[in-house]
């Protein structure tokens, strides 16, 4: 066994880098306590700005923070967070009569109900009428009545009916580091231009702009889509996913709620003429903004398009909203793990943000490299399965966003023409989508899947109601399913819903509460 890595130091101030900062931190008091002697060094760039967007988040925040130490009630206030029950898409479909089709992707899953999985029992049955998501989940019905999903006098973490939180990304970032520094990390502001290395090629000290030269054992490459360790003094090459995803450019842009009494606990994703706009409401706004190609928009007509849509859906609010554009490198680092350089975050990879999934990559990547944690000799195993695992899950998430797309039914514009007759389908997912015309999607479907279940699966074909307008014929489970069950089943859950939706507080007013305040 080789000597044990004593420091780590981390590129790069955004959420990634202060995330990783906080999680091995937390990793290493739990496994040493007090005695740890291991350091953290951050390095942040006073001239380079953060993305500065990246506010859903999925179930897993509340545990993380919780772990770390985080009390929800700073968290609340500090971030201005909201809950957030799921992503509601709108207009990404139409229905028969050429009506557009929203539906909502929550967090909740369908029972099984004779050992079979309630889409089947949906597809043979319907539910009077109702949407699957409405027999699945209350998250739509709260979301309709501004609704929170727990109780004003839970305790806090509880999970209520199943959540995530939307935060401010930039005050996110600052209680992270707040946390970090006051917790030992050591924070350098300058910018890293330089590296020096062995004749292995391991980098061995990063050269600053300022100040003196800092040796590295383990180095965390957080410096967002510039990569500028991982591709740039290494040169591992970026794999595009450009022939997959049209989108390659944001407009994003803060403004106030409508009716700040009023705050959806749901990340919207309304389907534009050439990409799709997120709302995401926060406690004091919202952060909004248009993902779009820009193959089939300007800048300039893309700003316009989001300010249309906003002045159509938000009144007054928007007059003085001047949207700030991103561009996006959409794909992922060939190998996100080279020699002692690990990229984490958007230097490792990006697909669009369609399910608000990045933050919990930054997760999942630091729980996979403590899992392989290596020692000075960097064992080539170790770094080979992580690159396994981290490559698995860029091409998981590509191919769950690639289905939105290749799904979609709209031809009201040559862009969503484009996205699902020109745009290539990833061989994995171009098998499933053949097969899932016969059947629905199983677990076996999915073998290698960390994110996304079968289950989720079935919330997106059903929502956007593919087999209701030519997809195909909707598969059976190869029998003809008992009506009785699946009707009792359907009568309880929409009595449950309703008694839920009466019972839970306002969404304003728990959060209020939350923060200490009412
Ligand atoms: P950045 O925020 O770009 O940080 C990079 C850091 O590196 C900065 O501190 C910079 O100063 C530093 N740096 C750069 N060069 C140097 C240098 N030479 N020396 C020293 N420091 C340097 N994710 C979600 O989970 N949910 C969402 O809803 C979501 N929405 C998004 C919407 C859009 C339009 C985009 C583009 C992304 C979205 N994301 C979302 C992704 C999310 O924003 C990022 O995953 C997250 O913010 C992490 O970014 P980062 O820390 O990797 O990079």
């Amino acid at each position: 066994m080789g000597e044990a890595i004593t420091h780590v130091t981390i590129v790069g101030g955004g959420t990634a880098g202060w995330l990783t900062a906080l999680l091995l931190g937390t990793y290493w008091k739990a496994q040493a306590g007090d005695r740890d002697n291991r350091r953290i060094t951050l390095i942040e760039s006073p001239n380079v700005s953060t993305v500065g967007v990246g506010e859903a988040t999925v179930p897993a925040m509340p545990r993380l923070l919780q772990q770390a130490g985080i009390s929800e009630r700073a968290f609340f206030k500090h971030c201005n967070a909201s809950f957030k029950l799921g992503v509601l898409f709108d207009n990404w479909n139409r229905d028969r009569k050429g009506e557009r089709v929203a539906y909502i992707n929550s967090f909740n899953e369908g029972p099984l109900i004779g050992g079979v999985d309630s889409a089947h029992h949906f597809l043979q049955h319907g539910a009077g009428g109702v949407d699957f998501s409405d027999v699945i989940t209350p998250a739509l019905a709260l979301g309709r009545a501004a609704k929170g999903p727990r109780a004003l006098n839970a305790k806090p973490y509880d999970q209520g009916v199943g959540f995530a939180y939307h935060l401010d990304a930039g005050l996110f970032a600052g209680m992270l580091r707040d946390i970090c520094v006051a917790r030992g990390v050591e924070h350098v502001r300058d910018d890293v231009v330089d590296i020096e290395k062995d004749e292995r090629g391991y980098i061995t000290a990063l050269v600053l702009k300022e100040q003196a030269r800092q040796p590295v054992e383990l180095v965390i490459d957080c410096t967002g889509f510039r990569g500028v360790l991982i591709n740039g003094a290494l040169g591992e090459p970026f794999v595009d996913y450009s022939k997959y995803l049209a989108n390659d450019r944001a407009a994003a842009v803060q403004i106030p709620h409508l009716d700040p009494e009023r705050i959806e606990p749901l990340t919207r994703s309304t389907a534009l003429g050439a990409g799709w706009s997120w709302r995401v409401p926060l406690y004091n706004r919202v952060g909004t903004g248009y993902v779009f190609s820009s193959a089939h928009r300007s800048d300039d007509e893309a700003c316009e398009e989001l300010l249309a849509h906003l002045r159509a859906t938000g009144g007054d609010a928007t007059k003085d909203a001047v949207p700030r554009i991103i561009p996006m490198r959409v794909g992922r680092t060939r190998n996100p793990w080279v020699k002692n350089c690990v990229a984490i975050g958007l230097s490792g990879g990006f697909v669009e943000p369609l399910e608000s999934t990045a933050i919990y990559m930054i997760e999942m990547s630091l729980r996979s490299l403590l899992s392989y944690f290596p020692d000075r000799d960097f064992a080539a195993p170790l770094r080979d399965r992580y690159n396994k695992i981290a490559t698995q899950l860029y091409d998981e998430v590509r191919d769950f966003i690639c289905l939105h797309y290749a799904l979609g039914n709209r031809s009201d514009s040559q862009y969503w023409i484009d996205a699902r007759e020109a745009l290539a389908v990833p061989d994995s997912l171009a098998a499933n989508l053949e097969l899932w015309k016969h059947a629905l999607p199983t677990r076996y479907d999915l073998t290698s899947a960390q994110l996304f279940s079968y289950r989720v699966y079935h919330a997106v074909l059903l929502g956007k109601k593919v087999y209701e307008t030519g997809y195909a014929a909707p598969p059976t489970c190869g029998v003809a399913l008992k009506r009785e069950p699946w009707r009792q089943y359907v009568k309880q859950v929409r009595k449950g819903i309703d008694q839920t939706v009466k019972a839970m507080p306002d969404h304003k007013k728990l959060l209020t509460s939350l923060r200490g305040e009412g």
